[in-house]
């Protein structure tokens, strides 16, 4: 049954993300099973997954825990819906869970899926409320360029990155971005992270002036922006935009997607940075990856625009099948309980400054532009001069190719648009798993700095 995955997986799946032309050729990497922080292929040799999945399994990869959570709830309830009033017990105590934990005021709670849906629901609530409260004209959405929040229609227009727009005939009307906050590539030169982040705030004003503020109804940021490139925004940058929304009354949407779930050292991204935002989004680690379940934080005022809406109308007209599946509630209820017995996020705290120490280390190295992260994420970017920050032609695939070598070293981490690599490990690594990452990262690079020679 098993053999010959890669040949069957070459003809019938279509991978996201994924150069398919450039699959057909090299296949893919079948994963079998997980232990700790280790996936094994199927061949059964080990890999560190350096990226925790896709930022997700924060618990790592053999959870009994969680495992027992499904089982249970499996058994006794595999399925019922929110829909019409129906409810179960894992989605109102996750719910409830999850109001002590906010770092927002938050009257409710709505589940999804997926972050993409989480985000989507954001957009949809910010034009519901904005026409319950006689606003009509107020519907534009900002994010920055390069920021990810999602792949749905309204999401990937939100998410600032090429290969998100081109021909897909995206992003829709309405949807603005604004610079990047990356320190490293947009500053002028000498220009200070402060100066640099007051003047971004300067150019996010002028683009609402621009726009009309009438019509702008939220900006989303992530704490950290993951997919653009592991990219932690400069000093005061939050402190710097958070004035000129509120002065044209914009609402500020944290997308925790990655953040959420104590990736920086704090339960919430938005706490480590000075974020304060109306509503987040939540998703990924909130299972540790073992279930799909996502979803938006809801503040009182907007609740209440939302019962306004659902009294005109006769129904709330917005909800997936899945929204709150009980599985899936079952185990982010008992992924938090593990985080909070095991103190997965003091562990963080403690661990970053190793991860960050070994990260800054690589900075050193010939091919490092940058080295730059906060509690267990970090990014690099792959430059061809420190000096002038050159770097290699995109089609030269170089942050790619150090990636497969990294493979070939028994370590998983991504690589990004932009040559940039992120390393994103589960929270539960140990001190000598770091180092261990590091060591395999550093040979990745050796190895190509010597393929380019
Ligand atoms: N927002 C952020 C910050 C993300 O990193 C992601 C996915 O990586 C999403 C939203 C979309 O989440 P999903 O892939 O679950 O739809």
């Amino acid at each position: 049954m098993r053999s010959n995955l890669a040949a069957r997986d070459v003809e019938t799946l279509v991978h996201p993300y994924t150069n398919l032309a450039a699959f057909r050729e090299t296949g893919p990497l079948v994963l079998e099973r997980g232990h700790g922080v280790y996936v094994y292929d199927t061949d059964g040799r080990p890999y560190i997954e350096g990226m925790a999945g896709l930022w997700c399994t924060a618990l790592g990869y053999s959870n009994e825990e969680l495992v027992e959570a499904a089982s249970e709830q499996l058994s006794r309830l595999p399925f019922t819906h929110l829909f019409s009033g129906r409810s179960h017990d894992p989605a109102i105590e996750l719910a409830e869970t999850l109001k002590e934990l906010m770092p927002v005021p938050t009257s409710k709670v709505f589940f999804t899926s997926s972050g993409s849906e989480a985000n989507d629901t954001q957009v949809k609530l910010l034009w519901y409320m904005n026409n319950a409260l006689g606003r009509a004209a107020k519907k534009k959405i900002i994010s920055h360029v390069k920021g990810y929040h999602g792949v749905t229609v309204a999401t990937a227009s939100m998410t600032g990155l090429p290969a998100n727009h081109a021909d897909w005939d995206l992003p829709l009307p309405g949807f603005l971005h604004a610079p990047c906050p990356h320190h490293y590539r947009g500053a002028e030169p000498g220009e200070s992270e402060a100066a640099f982040s007051a003047r971004l705030a300067g150019e996010l004003d002028a683009l609402i002036l621009r726009e009309g503020p009438e019509t702008v109804a939220a900006f989303f940021v992530e704490p950290v922006m993951g997919a653009g490139g592991a990219i932690v925004p400069p000093a005061g940058y939050f402190e710097a935009i958070q004035p000129v929304l509120e002065r044209h009354d914009v609402r500020l949407v944290a997308d925790e997607v990655i953040c959420g779930f104590g990736r920086l050292g704090t339960w919430f991204g938005s706490e480590s940075l000075g974020i304060r935002p109306h509503t987040l989004s939540f998703a990924k680690a909130v299972t540790s990856g073992y279930l799909p379940l996502g979803g938006v934080s809801i503040d009182e005022p907007l609740y209440r625009a939302m019962l306004a809406e659902s009294a005109k109308i006769g129904t709330f007209g917005h909800g997936t099948t899945y929204s709150g599946h009980p599985v899936a509630c079952a185990v982010a209820l008992k992924t938090i309980e593990i985080f909070r017995r095991d103190r997965i996020v003091e562990g963080v705290g403690a661990k970053a400054p190793h991860f960050q120490a070994r990260l800054s280390g690589l900075a050193d190295h010939p091919l490092v532009g940058e080295a730059r992260g906060i509690g267990l994420i970090g990014g690099l970017e792959i430059v061809a001069d420190k000096g002038s920050k050159r770097q290699y032609d995109p089609k030269a695939g170089v942050a790619a190719r150090c990636v497969a070598f990294a493979q070939a070293e028994g370590l998983i981490v991504r690589f990004l648009a932009g040559d940039r690599i992120a390393i994103c490990p589960p929270l539960v690594i140990t001190s000598e798993e770091i180092d261990a990452l590091f060591d395999r990262l550093t040979r990745a690079l050796d190895r190509t700095l010597a393929w380019i020679a």
